[in-house]
C-alpha cells in the first residue's frame, strides 16, 4: 500500500486495508510518502515493488497530490499485481469479459448481487455516474451478466425517467442523499456506492436511505454495504495474484 500526502479520507481507506490484511494473515508493507514527493521517487519505489517477490499486489491510493501524473503511476504497475485494476491492461480485460482482477468497488457490488441471489438477466441495470473506478466497470459486469445497462451521467437529460426504469439501480455519483424516493421504481434493488459527507459532517451515501428504504426491494446501507466488500474484493484480487504468481512459478 502507498500514499502520498495527509488526505484524511485515503489515510482511513489505507489503515482499513492495512487492518484487513491483519485480520487475514495477509503479508503487508505500507509506504507513507509526503506529499512532496517526486514522480521519481514515486516510480522507483513501484519498480522496486514490482520486483519483489513477496509482493503480489500493489495500491497506490488515489487520488495523488496535484503534482503527480495518476495515469503514469497506475501505468507502471505491472497488470498482474494491479489488484486495483486500473491498469489499461486490466481495464481492457474487463472489457473484453476475460479478466483476473476486477475493480473492487464494482466487484463488490456483484458479490452482494450475487449472494443476494438478485437476478441480473433480462433487467434493467441503471448506473447513475461514469467514473473509470466505478460507473464504467460496473456496466460492463451489469452487461456480462445480461442487464439491460443504461449509463447516466451529469448530461443525462430526465435522469428521473431513466432511473425508475431500473430494476437494479446503482447510484456512483458522489453527491450526499442524491437519489430520492420519486427516482426509484417501488420494488427496485438500490446499491449505494457512495461515501459523502452530510450537512452534519456524517457518512452517508448518494442515496437519501430514510426516503428510498420504504420502497426499494432491497437497498444497501452507508456505511456497512459496498464499503466493507470492496476491501474484500481488494483482498481477494491480491490473494488471486499470489496464486497466479506460483502457478507461473510452477509451485
Ligand atoms: P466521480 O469520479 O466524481 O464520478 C461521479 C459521476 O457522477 C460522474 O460520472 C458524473 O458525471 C456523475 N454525476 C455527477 N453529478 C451528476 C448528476 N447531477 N446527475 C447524474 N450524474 C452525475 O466519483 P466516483 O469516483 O465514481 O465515486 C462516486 C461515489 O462513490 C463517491 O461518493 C465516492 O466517494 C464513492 N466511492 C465509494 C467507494 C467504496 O468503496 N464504497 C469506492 C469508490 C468510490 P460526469 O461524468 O458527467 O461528470
Amino acid at each position: 500500500m502507498v500514499i502520498v500526502g495527509d488526505d484524511p479520507a485515503s489515510q482511513v481507506y489505507v489503515a482499513n486495508k492495512e487492518k484487513a490484511c491483519t485480520e487475514l494473515g495477509m503479508y503487508s508493507e505500507k509506504y507513507a510518502l509526503p506529499a512532496e514527493t517526486t514522480e521519481e521517487e514515486l516510480l522507483s519505489l513501484i519498480d522496486r515493488l514490482n520486483h519483489d517477490d513477496k509482493i503480489h499486489g500493489i495500491l497506490v491510493q488515489l487520488p495523488l497530490p496535484k503534482h503527480l501524473d495518476d495515469k503514469l503511476i497506475i501505468n507502471h504497475i505491472l497488470p498482474e499485481k494491479d489488484v486495483d485494476a486500473f491498469h489499461p491492461a486490466n481495464v481492457g480485460k474487463i472489457m473484453i469479459g476475460d479478466f483476473d482482477f476486477v475493480p473492487c468497488t464494482p466487484a463488490g457490488v456483484m458479490e452482494l448481487i450475487r449472494e443476494s441471489e438478485v437476478p441480473v438477466e433480462g433487467k434493467e441495470c441503471v448506473v447513475i455516474g461514469r467514473s473509470n473506478i466505478v460507473g464504467k466497470p460496473m456496466s460492463m459486469l451489469l452487461l456480462h451478466q445480461n442487464g439491460t445497462v443504461t449509463i447516466c451521467h451529469s448530461r443525462t437529460k430526465d435522469l428521473k425517467d431513466v432511473t425508475r426504469r431500473a430494476d437494479i439501480l446503482v447510484a456512483a455519483v458522489g453527491i450526499p442523499k442524491f437519489v430520492k424516493a420519486d427516482m426509484v421504481k417501488p420494488g427496485a434493488v438500490v446499491i449505494d456506492v457512495g461515501m459523502d459527507r452530510d450537512e452534519n459532517g456524517k457518512l452517508c451515501g448518494d442515496v437519501d436511505f430514510a426516503e428510498v428504504e420504504p420502497i426499494a426491494g432491497a437497498i444497501t446501507p452507508v456505511p456497512g454495504g459496498v464499503g466493507p466488500m470492496t476491501i474484500a474484493m481488494l483482498m481477494r484480487n491480491t490473494l488471486t495474484a499470489a496464486k497466479r504468481a506460483h502457478e507461473k512459478k510452477g509451485c
